[in-house]
């Protein structure tokens, strides 16, 4: 990698972003197209400081991850319908230090799913309300799905659910549930409790794709009961790896060279 005085700058900010994939991807990335960038991680909460910070030191882009995705907003000279119908950005680009926001998550999912099935007139059954589940269901909707939110606290499924016309149930509703697909967008089944997992293998046989977006670990029990009984999965590293994508294309305006960022993903998955 060649680094000089030209060289743009381009990170992630939030707070932990230690643990990120996002700088094994997009330097990969920044690589293999031959652009003259570096992408770094920058451990922060203070999103009023980025923002000066970007525009002083001319960062040209950056990644937005927990907990600043709703917080930045305010900050930003422009967001796009889309982030702005979410409530939350996850990618910034730095034009002249006039500050763009927008969200890549929703297209890192559903382009996720749908190289597993299409997505128009399906019945997803989406377990969580938070902010991820926001831009997950926004996609879904977007593309014509049938949506039910299922969530441990009953008020915010049904605060989703009625921004998006989706209907919503309680988390103990979720054994009996039934549809094409199925989403975890909890937290449930995270390392370092990789044991859990938020519907039982026995409840599995009613859905045809089973989705998780956690991918610490790379496989959860939830897939790995699902694959057990033949139904098709989507990990939560190609919903990485997709929102990455968006954001890098973005960015250079430039195609983004997929496998080779898939390749560094999980290179930098496996430790
Ligand atoms: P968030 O806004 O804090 O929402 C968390 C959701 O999980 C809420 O619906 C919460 O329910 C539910 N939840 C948490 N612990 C639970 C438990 N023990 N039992 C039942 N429900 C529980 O978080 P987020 O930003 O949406 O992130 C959620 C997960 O997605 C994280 O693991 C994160 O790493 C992952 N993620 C992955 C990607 C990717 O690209 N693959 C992108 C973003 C996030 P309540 O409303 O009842 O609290």
């Amino acid at each position: 990698m060649r680094v000089d005085a030209k060289t743009s700058i381009y990170g992630i900010i939030g707070k932990p972003v230690t643990h990120s994939l996002s700088p094994a991807m997009h330097n990969a990335a920044f690589n293999k197209t031959g652009i003259n960038a570096v992408y770094l991680a920058f451990e922060t909460d203070s999103v009023e400081k980025v923002c000066d910070a970007i525009r002083t030191l001319g960062i040209r882009g950056l990644s937005v991850t927990i907990p600043n995705k709703e917080s930045i907003i305010g900050f930003l000279d422009s967001v796009d319908e889309t982030a702005k119908a979410i409530g939350a950005v996850n990618t910034v680009k730095n034009e002249d230090k006039r500050l763009t926001g927008i969200n890549t998550d929703w297209i890192g999912a559903i382009t996720a799913i749908k190289s597993v099935i299409e997505i128009k007139n399906k019945e997803v059954c989406v377990i969580g309300a938070g902010g991820s589940a926001r831009a997950i269901v926004y996609g879904l909707v977007r593309e014509g799905a049938k949506v039910n939110i299922f969530n441990r606290t009953i008020e915010r499924a049904q605060l989703l659910a009625k921004y998006f016309g989706c209907s919503y149930s309680s988390l103990e509703a979720l054994p009996k549930a039934t549809g094409d697909i199925l989403i975890n967008t909890t937290s449930i089944g995270m390392k370092p409790k990789e044991k859990q997992t938020p519907v039982l293998k026995k409840h599995l046989k009613n859905f045809s794709v089973v989705m998780d977006i956690v991918y610490s670990p790379l496989e959860t029990v939830l897939l790995k009961d699902a694959k057990s009984l033949g139904i098709k999965t989507v990990s939560g590293l190609d919903m990485l790896l997709f929102q990455a994508v968006g954001q890098f294309e973005f960015w250079t305006g430039r195609k983004a060279p997929v496998e080779t960022m898939k390749e560094a993903l999980r290179y930098a998955a496996n430790g």
